[in-house]
């Protein structure tokens, strides 16, 4: 089936006189007839409900609707994007191990690599996204446990070569894995482009209405763990589980059981159902939202690209953009996803100016849903940060992030003339 169709009808497949719409199974457990039965459950020798924290009817649907948008094997949904890093992490690494990621993700990663993960013994690694496969091989050595990078980075808007970097990478015998929030498999079909796992920050374009926090990790089923000598806990028998082997009792799902029945059981961290239900609801238009996400954008950064005052435009769907090209070569259908950064002329003044005249952009912190948005990062996100500070992560004093909604483009390319006038009164 096509993606417009998977978007709208797969993961949940109502039988006999059931409900036609999923329904949010709001129960923490789940009834057996026998001892015995619910025994095989815990062995994993029987498929079943238990417990939500390590599965849920109406979690599992969304986990099914996730797989067949990317041509996953299968998912694992958590409460927040975060906690799909941290539980990532947590599957493929341990103390003493390493993280080779991109430098310019989303700042709330930058932090779990650069000082939460650090205190718990696994480094990271960062480099600039499109380095030469030499400087990669530089940083991977016997430890290295995978690549992260981001499909377009917020704020930095780059996009990786995610062929070159892939095959770097399985030379190495381990996997990339992209946060692929910002494009979605709308946008982005990474599997086939060598990408072995997605995260999600599901809060983003995968909800699209901004009502429920959450995240999900979609396995690929290309990395092959068996044998793989750099990744024991997959190959040697797991005490907690009394002596489970993840690559070989389980074959491809071997990474999604562990991610669950180890990693999410020893750590909690799950999504409810009714945000599961809000994200599937969601999720049934992302086909329709997200080139009208992308148009919005493109028009919108054409404009910036002619005002006096703008200094200058960040948009990969832009013809002049250092992203264009590999836009073109990974993205489907031209689309470069909703969100645009731009600088104004005046600094902070005119920043505040800007935002205050803007009627449809509201201000607040948050990207990727379908009412247009605004950020000024210097004066919230970042507010904490000097100036010099500010020069050191990217960010300059008049860097606005703009995620342009669902809404006419008319109105929206309106709503940004009238108050980059209005910047400079
Ligand atoms: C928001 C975001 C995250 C974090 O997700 P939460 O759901 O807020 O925890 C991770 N990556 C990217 C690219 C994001 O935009």
């Amino acid at each position: 089936m096509k993606i417009e169709t998977r978007c709208v009808q797969s993961g949940y497949t109502p039988k006999n006189g059931e409900p036609r719409v999923l329904p949010i199974t709001q129960s923490t457990t789940f009834v057996y007839d026998t001892p015995e039965q619910m025994g095989d459950l815990f062995d994993l020798k029987a498929e079943g409900f238990f417990y939500t924290r390590l599965g849920n009817p109406t979690v599992d649907a969304l986990e099914k609707k996730l797989a067949a948008i990317d041509g996953g094997i299968g998912t694992i949904c958590t409460a927040s994007g975060m906690a799909a890093v941290t539980n990532l992490v947590m599957t493929l690494c341990k103390a003493g191990d390493n993280i080779i990621s991109s430098s310019t993700i989303y700042g709330g990663t930058y932090n779990l690599f650069s000082t939460t993960f650090p205190k718990f013994g696994i480094e990271t690694r960062f480099i600039d996204v499109n380095a030469k496969n030499e400087d990669y091989q530089k940083l991977i050595d016997e430890k290295t446990k995978f690549i992260f990078c981001e499909t377009i980075a917020n704020p930095a808007m780059t996009v990786p070569d995610f062929e070159r970097i892939a095959k770097v990478a399985h030379e190495n015998g381990i996997p990339l894995v992209c946060d692929n929030t910002l494009a979605t498999g709308i946008i982005f079909d990474a599997f086939k482009h060598g990408v072995d796992f997605n995260v999600y920050s599901t809060t983003k374009y995968v909800d699209g209405h901004a009502t429920s926090v959450g995240g999900a990790i979609v396995d690929s089923g290309n990395f092959n763990f068996l044998g793989n000598k750099r990744f024991p806990d997959f190959n040697e028998p797991d005490p907690s589980y009394h002596g489970l082997v993840y690559a070989k009792d389980f074959g491809k799902m071997g990474f999604l059981i562990k991610s669950r029945c180890q990693i999410m059981r020893d750590t909690g961290a799950q999504l409810s159902a009714f945000n599961a239900f809000c994200t599937v609801l969601g999720l049934e238009t992302l086909h329709l939202r997200m080139p009208q996400h992308s148009k919005n954008a493109l028009a919108v950064a054409e404009l910036l690209k002619e005002s006096d005052a703008v200094e200058w435009v960040k948009y990969a769907g832009l013809k002049t953009d250092a992203n264009y090209e590999l836009a073109q070569k990974y993205f489907n259908n031209g689309m470069a996803s909703g969100m645009v950064t731009f600088g104004i002329k005046g600094g902070r003044e005119a920043a505040s100016k800007f935002q205050k005249a803007l009627k449809l952009f509201k201000i607040v912190t948050h990207i990727a849903d379908s009412r247009s948005c605004v950020l000024h990062p210097a004066s919230t996100t970042h507010r904490q940060l000097s100036d010099s500070d500010l020069i050191a992560c990217g960010i300059s004093d008049n860097l606005i992030r703009l995620s342009c909604g669902t809404e006419a483009t008319e109105d929206i390319v309106e709503d940004i003339k009238n108050a980059l006038i209005a910047s400079q009164k």
